[in-house]
Protein backbone atom coordinates (compact mmCIF):
# COMPACT_ATOMS: atom_id res chain seq x y z
CA UNK A 1 0.00 0.00 0.00
CA UNK A 2 1.07 3.18 -1.13
CA UNK A 3 0.88 6.26 1.38
CA UNK A 4 -0.24 9.42 -0.47
CA UNK A 5 -0.03 13.24 0.48
CA UNK A 6 -4.14 12.63 1.09
CA UNK A 7 -2.53 10.34 3.91
CA UNK A 8 -0.20 12.24 5.29
CA UNK A 9 -2.00 15.53 5.68
CA UNK A 10 -4.62 13.57 7.66
CA UNK A 11 -1.83 12.05 9.87
CA UNK A 12 -1.06 15.49 10.33
CA UNK A 13 -4.13 16.68 11.27
CA UNK A 14 -5.65 14.22 13.51
CA UNK A 15 -2.09 14.64 15.42
CA UNK A 16 -2.52 18.40 15.68
CA UNK A 17 0.71 18.97 13.55
CA UNK A 18 2.21 21.21 10.77
CA UNK A 19 5.27 20.58 8.40
CA UNK A 20 6.94 23.78 7.42
CA UNK A 21 10.45 24.97 5.28
CA UNK A 22 11.90 27.88 6.40
CA UNK A 23 14.59 29.56 3.52
CA UNK A 24 16.67 31.70 6.19
CA UNK A 25 18.46 33.28 3.43
CA UNK A 26 15.00 35.22 1.43
CA UNK A 27 13.05 34.33 5.15
CA UNK A 28 10.49 32.81 3.45
CA UNK A 29 8.68 29.81 4.21
CA UNK A 30 6.20 27.27 3.05
CA UNK A 31 4.22 25.36 5.00
CA UNK A 32 0.83 23.12 5.09
CA UNK A 33 -2.86 23.76 5.61
CA UNK A 34 -2.34 22.24 9.35
CA UNK A 35 -0.88 25.25 10.31
CA UNK A 36 -3.72 27.06 10.36
CA UNK A 37 -5.24 24.81 12.77
CA UNK A 38 -2.36 25.03 15.30
CA UNK A 39 -1.44 29.23 14.92
CA UNK A 40 -4.14 31.10 16.00
CA UNK A 41 -3.25 33.56 13.61
CA UNK A 42 -2.45 33.82 9.73
CA UNK A 43 1.56 33.34 9.95
CA UNK A 44 3.18 35.46 7.00
CA UNK A 45 4.74 33.33 4.17
CA UNK A 46 7.42 36.44 3.88
CA UNK A 47 9.37 38.18 6.63
CA UNK A 48 8.69 35.65 8.63
CA UNK A 49 11.02 36.16 11.05
CA UNK A 50 10.58 39.62 11.37
CA UNK A 51 7.10 38.54 12.42
CA UNK A 52 8.05 36.39 14.81
CA UNK A 53 10.77 38.21 16.50
CA UNK A 54 9.04 41.55 16.86
CA UNK A 55 4.91 40.73 17.42
CA UNK A 56 4.23 39.34 20.75
CA UNK A 57 2.26 36.45 20.05
CA UNK A 58 5.18 34.16 21.60
CA UNK A 59 4.81 34.39 25.28
CA UNK A 60 7.24 36.63 27.21
CA UNK A 61 8.76 33.81 28.93
CA UNK A 62 9.86 31.80 25.83
CA UNK A 63 10.48 34.96 24.10
CA UNK A 64 13.99 35.12 24.86
CA UNK A 65 14.71 31.25 23.91
CA UNK A 66 12.92 31.84 20.87
CA UNK A 67 14.77 34.86 20.04
CA UNK A 68 17.55 32.89 21.00
CA UNK A 69 17.24 30.14 18.45
CA UNK A 70 16.25 32.08 15.89
CA UNK A 71 19.68 34.15 15.67
CA UNK A 72 21.38 31.67 16.47
CA UNK A 73 20.68 29.94 13.00
CA UNK A 74 20.42 33.04 11.19
CA UNK A 75 23.52 34.84 12.66
CA UNK A 76 25.44 32.73 14.25
CA UNK A 77 25.39 29.24 12.71
CA UNK A 78 28.40 27.33 10.70
CA UNK A 79 28.64 24.27 9.89
CA UNK A 80 31.82 22.66 11.22
CA UNK A 81 33.57 20.66 8.90
CA UNK A 82 31.87 18.22 7.19
CA UNK A 83 28.69 19.25 9.54
CA UNK A 84 25.71 19.64 7.24
CA UNK A 85 22.27 20.13 9.53
CA UNK A 86 21.62 21.24 12.66
CA UNK A 87 18.85 19.90 15.09
CA UNK A 88 16.42 22.09 16.68
CA UNK A 89 14.07 21.56 19.18
CA UNK A 90 12.01 23.88 21.25
CA UNK A 91 8.91 24.24 23.19
CA UNK A 92 7.35 27.38 23.67
CA UNK A 93 3.89 28.98 24.50
CA UNK A 94 1.59 31.56 21.53
CA UNK A 95 -0.91 33.55 22.36
CA UNK A 96 -4.34 31.70 21.57
CA UNK A 97 -6.84 34.50 22.08
CA UNK A 98 -8.88 35.08 24.98
CA UNK A 99 -6.33 35.83 27.60
CA UNK A 100 -4.96 32.10 26.96
CA UNK A 101 -1.55 30.40 25.40
CA UNK A 102 -1.09 27.39 24.17
CA UNK A 103 2.03 24.60 23.99
CA UNK A 104 3.53 24.06 21.20
CA UNK A 105 6.28 22.23 19.97
CA UNK A 106 9.26 22.46 17.41
CA UNK A 107 11.33 20.22 16.09
CA UNK A 108 13.13 20.92 12.92
CA UNK A 109 16.78 20.50 11.14
CA UNK A 110 18.56 23.15 9.50
CA UNK A 111 20.44 22.30 6.35
CA UNK A 112 23.69 24.09 4.87
CA UNK A 113 22.87 23.55 1.01
CA UNK A 114 25.58 25.87 -0.32
CA UNK A 115 27.77 28.81 0.71
CA UNK A 116 25.37 30.96 3.34
CA UNK A 117 22.40 29.07 2.02
CA UNK A 118 20.44 27.59 5.00
CA UNK A 119 17.10 26.34 5.33
CA UNK A 120 14.91 24.98 8.25
CA UNK A 121 13.14 22.37 7.76
CA UNK A 122 10.30 20.46 10.26
CA UNK A 123 7.23 19.98 11.74
CA UNK A 124 5.28 22.11 14.97
CA UNK A 125 3.03 20.36 16.81
CA UNK A 126 0.42 21.75 19.70
CA UNK A 127 1.20 19.90 23.04
CA UNK A 128 -1.03 21.71 25.08
CA UNK A 129 -3.03 19.45 26.32
CA UNK A 130 0.52 16.63 27.56
CA UNK A 131 2.27 20.03 28.81
CA UNK A 132 -0.96 20.86 30.95
CA UNK A 133 -1.35 17.15 31.85
CA UNK A 134 2.31 17.04 33.07
CA UNK A 135 2.38 20.37 35.01
CA UNK A 136 -0.67 19.32 36.99
CA UNK A 137 1.18 15.97 37.86
CA UNK A 138 4.02 18.19 38.91
CA UNK A 139 2.13 20.55 40.51
CA UNK A 140 0.57 17.56 42.55
CA UNK A 141 3.81 16.07 43.47
CA UNK A 142 4.69 19.14 44.99
CA UNK A 143 1.80 19.72 46.61
CA UNK A 144 0.88 17.51 50.20
CA UNK A 145 -2.75 15.86 49.13
CA UNK A 146 -3.99 15.97 52.97
CA UNK A 147 -3.24 20.01 53.06
CA UNK A 148 -2.62 21.62 50.30
CA UNK A 149 0.15 23.34 51.49
CA UNK A 150 4.16 22.04 49.72
CA UNK A 151 4.83 18.28 50.32
CA UNK A 152 7.53 16.94 52.36
CA UNK A 153 9.51 16.35 49.41
CA UNK A 154 9.21 19.34 47.79
CA UNK A 155 9.81 21.98 50.60
CA UNK A 156 13.25 21.19 51.15
CA UNK A 157 14.01 21.90 47.09
CA UNK A 158 11.68 25.17 47.53
CA UNK A 159 13.67 26.58 50.26
CA UNK A 160 16.94 25.56 48.94
CA UNK A 161 16.34 27.36 45.87
CA UNK A 162 15.08 31.03 47.91
CA UNK A 163 18.20 30.25 49.80
CA UNK A 164 20.57 30.06 46.86
CA UNK A 165 19.31 34.08 46.39
CA UNK A 166 20.96 35.43 49.73
CA UNK A 167 18.90 37.69 52.34
CA UNK A 168 17.84 36.61 55.68
CA UNK A 169 15.40 34.21 56.35
CA UNK A 170 14.36 32.17 59.38
CA UNK A 171 13.50 28.24 58.94
CA UNK A 172 10.07 27.60 61.63
CA UNK A 173 9.71 23.46 62.19
CA UNK A 174 6.27 23.42 64.28
CA UNK A 175 4.55 20.27 65.94
CA UNK A 176 1.37 20.56 67.43
CA UNK A 177 1.54 19.46 71.31
CA UNK A 178 -0.46 16.29 72.70
CA UNK A 179 -2.07 15.84 69.18
CA UNK A 180 -2.29 11.92 69.96
CA UNK A 181 -4.88 12.75 71.95
CA UNK A 182 -7.04 14.41 69.57
CA UNK A 183 -6.95 11.40 67.09
CA UNK A 184 -7.45 9.15 70.63
CA UNK A 185 -10.39 10.50 71.65
CA UNK A 186 -11.91 11.74 68.50
CA UNK A 187 -10.88 9.69 65.94
CA UNK A 188 -7.81 9.58 63.27
CA UNK A 189 -10.73 11.47 60.42
CA UNK A 190 -11.46 13.94 62.68
CA UNK A 191 -7.52 14.61 63.79
CA UNK A 192 -6.98 15.05 60.32
CA UNK A 193 -9.64 17.90 59.87
CA UNK A 194 -7.64 19.32 62.78
CA UNK A 195 -4.28 19.14 60.65
CA UNK A 196 -6.22 20.63 57.79
CA UNK A 197 -7.60 23.08 60.00
CA UNK A 198 -4.24 24.68 61.06
CA UNK A 199 -3.12 24.25 57.35
CA UNK A 200 -5.89 26.79 56.60
CA UNK A 201 -4.57 29.41 59.36
CA UNK A 202 -0.84 29.53 57.77
CA UNK A 203 -2.12 30.42 54.57
CA UNK A 204 -4.16 32.95 56.14
CA UNK A 205 -1.39 34.52 58.51
CA UNK A 206 2.02 34.15 56.29
CA UNK A 207 2.91 36.08 53.67
CA UNK A 208 2.19 34.76 50.56
CA UNK A 209 5.85 34.76 49.75
CA UNK A 210 6.61 32.81 52.67
CA UNK A 211 6.90 28.79 52.47
CA UNK A 212 4.56 26.43 53.97
CA UNK A 213 5.05 22.73 54.16
CA UNK A 214 3.53 19.90 55.65
CA UNK A 215 6.48 17.44 55.95
CA UNK A 216 4.96 15.01 58.85
CA UNK A 217 1.69 13.92 60.80
CA UNK A 218 1.28 17.18 62.92
CA UNK A 219 4.41 18.73 61.79
CA UNK A 220 5.60 22.07 59.59
CA UNK A 221 8.21 23.68 58.21
CA UNK A 222 8.21 26.94 57.36
CA UNK A 223 10.44 29.61 55.71
CA UNK A 224 9.59 33.02 57.19
CA UNK A 225 11.11 35.46 54.26
CA UNK A 226 13.14 38.83 54.65
CA UNK A 227 13.56 38.58 58.72
CA UNK A 228 14.47 41.69 60.06
CA UNK A 229 15.33 40.70 63.94
CA UNK A 230 14.54 38.20 66.05
CA UNK A 231 11.97 40.61 67.63
CA UNK A 232 9.97 40.04 64.32
CA UNK A 233 10.14 36.19 64.39
CA UNK A 234 9.49 35.79 68.29
CA UNK A 235 6.31 37.70 67.32
CA UNK A 236 4.73 35.76 64.58
CA UNK A 237 5.54 32.19 66.02
CA UNK A 238 3.51 34.18 69.33
CA UNK A 239 0.86 34.85 66.39
CA UNK A 240 1.08 31.48 65.25
CA UNK A 241 0.70 29.42 68.89
CA UNK A 242 -2.41 32.00 69.58
CA UNK A 243 -4.39 31.03 66.39
CA UNK A 244 -3.68 26.76 67.18
CA UNK A 245 -4.41 26.52 70.85
CA UNK A 246 -7.54 24.35 70.72
CA UNK A 247 -9.59 23.17 74.02
CA UNK A 248 -11.88 19.98 72.85
CA UNK A 249 -13.89 18.92 75.20
CA UNK A 250 -15.10 15.01 74.41
CA UNK A 251 -16.97 12.50 76.62
CA UNK A 252 -15.60 14.59 79.81
CA UNK A 253 -12.34 14.86 78.93
CA UNK A 254 -10.12 17.93 78.03
CA UNK A 255 -8.11 18.02 75.09
CA UNK A 256 -5.76 21.03 74.95
CA UNK A 257 -3.36 21.60 71.65
CA UNK A 258 -0.77 23.92 71.49
CA UNK A 259 2.22 24.30 68.80
CA UNK A 260 5.37 24.39 70.02
CA UNK A 261 8.20 26.08 67.53
CA UNK A 262 12.00 25.58 66.60
CA UNK A 263 13.31 28.22 64.16
CA UNK A 264 16.88 28.59 63.07
CA UNK A 265 18.18 31.23 60.94
CA UNK A 266 19.54 32.04 57.69
CA UNK A 267 22.79 32.30 56.99
CA UNK A 268 23.85 32.56 60.64
CA UNK A 269 23.02 29.03 61.60
CA UNK A 270 23.13 27.06 58.44
CA UNK A 271 23.12 27.56 54.64
CA UNK A 272 21.16 24.73 53.52
CA UNK A 273 17.84 23.69 54.66
CA UNK A 274 18.79 20.43 55.62
CA UNK A 275 21.35 21.77 58.35
CA UNK A 276 18.61 25.01 59.17
CA UNK A 277 16.14 21.85 59.81
CA UNK A 278 18.47 20.08 61.98
CA UNK A 279 19.12 22.90 64.23
CA UNK A 280 15.33 24.62 64.11
CA UNK A 281 14.60 20.59 65.35
CA UNK A 282 16.91 21.06 68.03
CA UNK A 283 15.28 23.97 69.48
CA UNK A 284 12.04 22.31 69.12
CA UNK A 285 13.10 19.66 71.19
CA UNK A 286 14.41 21.81 73.55
CA UNK A 287 11.01 23.81 73.12
CA UNK A 288 8.64 20.45 73.70
CA UNK A 289 11.32 19.69 76.62
CA UNK A 290 10.96 23.16 78.31
CA UNK A 291 6.84 22.36 78.66
CA UNK A 292 5.24 22.87 75.12
CA UNK A 293 3.33 25.66 73.67
CA UNK A 294 6.24 27.84 73.22
CA UNK A 295 9.00 29.05 70.53
CA UNK A 296 12.70 28.38 70.90
CA UNK A 297 15.63 30.01 68.66
CA UNK A 298 18.38 27.68 68.23
CA UNK A 299 21.54 27.73 69.89
CA UNK A 300 24.68 26.07 69.80
CA UNK A 301 24.85 22.82 71.84
CA UNK A 302 21.11 20.80 71.69
CA UNK A 303 21.60 18.62 68.33
CA UNK A 304 22.74 15.45 70.17
CA UNK A 305 19.19 15.08 71.64
CA UNK A 306 17.30 15.50 68.25
CA UNK A 307 17.78 12.17 66.66
CA UNK A 308 15.86 10.64 69.39
CA UNK A 309 13.18 13.04 68.83
CA UNK A 310 13.33 12.42 65.05
CA UNK A 311 13.08 8.86 65.35
CA UNK A 312 10.28 8.75 67.42
CA UNK A 313 7.89 10.81 65.08
CA UNK A 314 9.14 7.89 62.25
CA UNK A 315 8.12 4.93 63.62
CA UNK A 316 4.27 6.74 65.04
CA UNK A 317 3.46 8.18 61.16
CA UNK A 318 0.10 6.41 59.58
CA UNK A 319 -0.43 6.28 56.21
CA UNK A 320 -2.53 9.18 55.08
CA UNK A 321 -5.66 8.00 53.83
CA UNK A 322 -7.52 10.68 51.57
CA UNK A 323 -10.77 10.65 52.26
CA UNK A 324 -10.64 13.44 54.31
CA UNK A 325 -7.81 15.28 52.37
CA UNK A 326 -7.47 18.85 51.31
CA UNK A 327 -8.06 17.68 47.57
CA UNK A 328 -11.03 16.53 48.62
CA UNK A 329 -12.48 19.54 50.15
CA UNK A 330 -11.48 21.09 46.99
CA UNK A 331 -13.12 18.98 44.68
CA UNK A 332 -16.43 17.70 46.30
CA UNK A 333 -16.57 19.39 49.43
CA UNK A 334 -20.11 18.02 50.70
CA UNK A 335 -18.66 14.47 50.18
CA UNK A 336 -15.56 15.87 52.72
CA UNK A 337 -18.19 17.02 55.05
CA UNK A 338 -20.23 13.86 54.95
CA UNK A 339 -17.02 11.67 55.29
CA UNK A 340 -16.07 13.50 58.17
CA UNK A 341 -19.37 13.60 60.47
CA UNK A 342 -19.88 10.08 60.05
CA UNK A 343 -16.38 9.15 60.79
CA UNK A 344 -16.17 11.45 63.71
CA UNK A 345 -16.51 10.12 67.57
CA UNK A 346 -18.46 13.42 68.77
CA UNK A 347 -20.82 15.28 66.26
CA UNK A 348 -20.99 18.21 67.90
CA UNK A 349 -17.02 18.84 67.74
CA UNK A 350 -17.04 17.84 63.86
CA UNK A 351 -19.52 20.54 63.32
CA UNK A 352 -17.84 23.15 64.70
CA UNK A 353 -14.18 22.12 63.56
CA UNK A 354 -16.07 21.56 59.90
CA UNK A 355 -17.68 25.48 59.95
CA UNK A 356 -14.26 26.85 61.12
CA UNK A 357 -12.35 25.03 57.98
CA UNK A 358 -15.30 25.99 55.72
CA UNK A 359 -14.84 29.57 56.77
CA UNK A 360 -10.87 30.04 56.60
CA UNK A 361 -11.03 28.12 52.64
CA UNK A 362 -13.57 30.46 51.59
CA UNK A 363 -12.31 33.35 53.27
CA UNK A 364 -15.75 34.58 55.03
CA UNK A 365 -15.44 35.80 58.75
CA UNK A 366 -18.16 34.44 60.47
CA UNK A 367 -19.75 30.93 60.17
CA UNK A 368 -22.75 29.51 62.28
CA UNK A 369 -25.97 27.54 62.62
CA UNK A 370 -29.10 28.51 64.20
CA UNK A 371 -31.46 25.79 65.72
CA UNK A 372 -35.39 26.58 66.30
CA UNK A 373 -35.36 24.15 69.48
CA UNK A 374 -38.51 22.81 70.18
CA UNK A 375 -40.07 25.47 67.80
CA UNK A 376 -39.13 28.06 69.74
CA UNK A 377 -40.30 31.92 68.02
CA UNK A 378 -36.45 32.86 67.36
CA UNK A 379 -33.49 30.32 66.59
CA UNK A 380 -30.66 30.38 69.25
CA UNK A 381 -27.17 29.75 67.65
CA UNK A 382 -26.04 26.73 68.35
CA UNK A 383 -22.42 26.86 66.64
CA UNK A 384 -20.54 29.75 65.85
CA UNK A 385 -17.23 30.56 64.27
CA UNK A 386 -15.82 34.47 64.20
CA UNK A 387 -12.46 35.56 62.98
CA UNK A 388 -10.66 37.83 65.07
CA UNK A 389 -11.76 40.87 63.53
CA UNK A 390 -15.30 40.73 63.70
CA UNK A 391 -18.15 40.86 66.61
CA UNK A 392 -19.29 37.69 68.10
CA UNK A 393 -22.71 35.94 66.96
CA UNK A 394 -24.58 36.78 69.23
CA UNK A 395 -23.42 40.78 69.10
CA UNK A 396 -24.09 40.67 65.44
CA UNK A 397 -27.23 39.38 64.80
CA UNK A 398 -30.24 40.17 66.90
CA UNK A 399 -33.96 39.93 66.03
CA UNK A 400 -33.74 43.18 63.79
CA UNK A 401 -30.73 41.18 61.63
CA UNK A 402 -32.49 38.05 61.16
CA UNK A 403 -36.00 39.47 60.11
CA UNK A 404 -33.90 41.11 57.82
CA UNK A 405 -32.75 38.09 56.06
CA UNK A 406 -36.07 36.22 56.53
CA UNK A 407 -37.24 38.94 54.61
CA UNK A 408 -35.26 38.47 51.49
CA UNK A 409 -35.62 34.97 51.61
CA UNK A 410 -35.75 32.94 48.06
CA UNK A 411 -36.39 29.31 46.77
CA UNK A 412 -33.27 28.20 44.93
CA UNK A 413 -31.81 25.20 44.03
CA UNK A 414 -29.68 25.32 46.80
CA UNK A 415 -32.78 25.39 49.26
CA UNK A 416 -34.23 28.71 50.68
CA UNK A 417 -31.68 31.10 50.48
CA UNK A 418 -31.47 34.84 51.33
CA UNK A 419 -28.02 36.57 50.49
CA UNK A 420 -26.42 39.93 50.05
CA UNK A 421 -23.37 40.41 48.48
CA UNK A 422 -23.40 43.71 49.63
CA UNK A 423 -25.32 45.33 52.39
CA UNK A 424 -24.10 48.70 51.61
CA UNK A 425 -26.52 48.83 48.31
CA UNK A 426 -29.79 47.99 50.13
CA UNK A 427 -32.37 50.60 50.72
CA UNK A 428 -31.89 52.41 53.50
CA UNK A 429 -34.18 50.52 56.42
CA UNK A 430 -32.17 47.41 55.90
CA UNK A 431 -29.07 48.88 55.24
CA UNK A 432 -28.84 50.41 58.33
CA UNK A 433 -29.68 47.45 60.15
CA UNK A 434 -26.22 45.10 58.64
CA UNK A 435 -24.45 48.49 58.83
CA UNK A 436 -24.87 48.77 62.63
CA UNK A 437 -24.21 45.42 63.03
CA UNK A 438 -21.03 45.65 60.80
CA UNK A 439 -22.32 42.74 58.25
CA UNK A 440 -21.27 43.60 54.84
CA UNK A 441 -22.09 40.65 52.82
CA UNK A 442 -23.82 37.30 54.30
CA UNK A 443 -25.64 33.86 53.26
CA UNK A 444 -28.17 32.15 55.39
CA UNK A 445 -29.33 28.79 53.86
CA UNK A 446 -32.42 27.80 56.02
CA UNK A 447 -32.65 24.40 57.02
CA UNK A 448 -36.48 22.68 56.43
CA UNK A 449 -38.01 20.27 58.27
CA UNK A 450 -41.28 19.34 56.99
CA UNK A 451 -42.53 22.39 55.47
CA UNK A 452 -41.08 23.99 58.66
CA UNK A 453 -38.02 26.41 59.43
CA UNK A 454 -36.17 24.21 61.78
CA UNK A 455 -32.71 26.48 61.84
CA UNK A 456 -30.44 28.08 59.44
CA UNK A 457 -26.45 28.01 58.84
CA UNK A 458 -24.78 31.06 56.89
CA UNK A 459 -21.62 32.99 56.38
CA UNK A 460 -20.89 36.70 56.78
CA UNK A 461 -18.17 38.72 55.81
CA UNK A 462 -17.88 42.00 57.61
CA UNK A 463 -15.67 44.30 56.24
CA UNK A 464 -15.85 44.06 52.32
CA UNK A 465 -18.77 43.20 49.81
CA UNK A 466 -18.28 39.43 48.85
CA UNK A 467 -19.74 37.87 45.83
CA UNK A 468 -21.06 34.39 47.11
CA UNK A 469 -20.32 31.39 44.61
CA UNK A 470 -22.05 28.29 44.04
CA UNK A 471 -19.79 26.17 45.66
CA UNK A 472 -20.30 28.38 48.93
CA UNK A 473 -24.05 27.65 47.99
CA UNK A 474 -23.43 24.19 48.06
CA UNK A 475 -21.43 23.84 50.82
CA UNK A 476 -24.31 25.70 53.20
CA UNK A 477 -27.06 23.45 51.13
CA UNK A 478 -25.11 20.58 52.62
CA UNK A 479 -24.23 21.92 56.40
CA UNK A 480 -28.44 22.67 56.17
CA UNK A 481 -28.87 18.95 55.05
CA UNK A 482 -26.75 17.05 57.25
CA UNK A 483 -28.42 18.91 60.35
CA UNK A 484 -31.56 18.27 59.15
CA UNK A 485 -31.22 14.81 58.44
CA UNK A 486 -28.76 13.55 61.21
CA UNK A 487 -27.44 15.76 63.46
CA UNK A 488 -30.43 17.96 65.14
CA UNK A 489 -31.58 14.84 66.93
CA UNK A 490 -27.85 13.51 67.59
CA UNK A 491 -26.55 16.86 69.00
CA UNK A 492 -29.85 17.31 70.85
CA UNK A 493 -28.94 13.66 72.89
CA UNK A 494 -25.33 14.69 73.15
CA UNK A 495 -25.83 17.26 74.58
CA UNK A 496 -28.30 16.27 77.30
CA UNK A 497 -25.95 13.67 78.10
CA UNK A 498 -23.22 15.92 78.85
CA UNK A 499 -24.83 18.70 80.54
CA UNK A 500 -27.52 15.86 82.32
CA UNK A 501 -30.58 18.57 81.18
CA UNK A 502 -32.15 20.04 77.98
CA UNK A 503 -31.14 23.82 78.75
CA UNK A 504 -28.64 25.14 76.25
P1 LIG B 1 4.07 15.98 71.37
O1 LIG B 1 3.37 16.97 72.24
O2 LIG B 1 5.30 15.44 71.97
O3 LIG B 1 4.30 16.48 70.00
O4 LIG B 1 3.10 14.72 71.29
P2 LIG B 1 2.04 14.33 70.18
O5 LIG B 1 0.89 13.68 70.90
O6 LIG B 1 1.71 15.48 69.31
O7 LIG B 1 2.76 13.22 69.36
P3 LIG B 1 3.92 13.34 68.30
O8 LIG B 1 4.07 14.72 67.79
O9 LIG B 1 5.13 12.69 68.87
O10 LIG B 1 3.40 12.40 67.16
C1 LIG B 1 2.48 12.82 66.20
C2 LIG B 1 1.16 12.08 66.34
O11 LIG B 1 0.31 12.50 65.28
C3 LIG B 1 1.31 10.60 66.19
C4 LIG B 1 0.06 10.15 65.48
O12 LIG B 1 -0.90 9.72 66.41
C5 LIG B 1 -0.47 11.40 64.84
N1 LIG B 1 -0.42 11.40 63.37
C6 LIG B 1 0.64 11.23 62.56
N2 LIG B 1 0.27 11.36 61.27
C7 LIG B 1 -1.06 11.63 61.27
C8 LIG B 1 -2.03 11.88 60.24
O13 LIG B 1 -1.76 11.90 59.05
N3 LIG B 1 -3.32 12.11 60.63
C9 LIG B 1 -3.68 12.11 61.95
N4 LIG B 1 -4.96 12.32 62.26
N5 LIG B 1 -2.78 11.87 62.93
C10 LIG B 1 -1.50 11.66 62.60
MG1 LIG C 1 3.15 16.48 68.14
Amino acid sequence: MEIGVFEYEKAMRLNDMAVFVWDLETDTMAFNHGMEGIFPFALPREKVSDYLLHSRIIHLHDRARFVELVRGVREKWQPRSGDKQQVLQLDFRIYAGKRRYKWLHLAGTVEWKEERHRVVSGFIQNVDRDRRHLHTLTRQLEKDSMTGLYSKSYTPQLVNKILQRGGRHALLVLDLDHFKEVNDHLGHHVGDAVILDMALYFRKIFRRTDVLGHIGGDEFAMLLREVEDRQQIYDKCTQIRNCLRRKYAHDNIEINVSASIGVALYPEHGEKYEILFQRADSALYAAKQAGRDRAVIYEQGEIAKVTVHANVQVEEKRAVTDNTSFALLLENPPRYMLNLVMQSADTSLTVQILLEIFAKHFHVDRAYVFWNIDGMHWPRPIFDYASAECKPLTMAHDGSVRRQMYKRLKKTPFGMVSECRDTSCLPSSAGTVFASHRIRAYIAVEVMDGGRFSGSVGFDVCNRPHAWTDSEREVLHCFAEIMRRFLFGQIYYERMKKRGSLDF
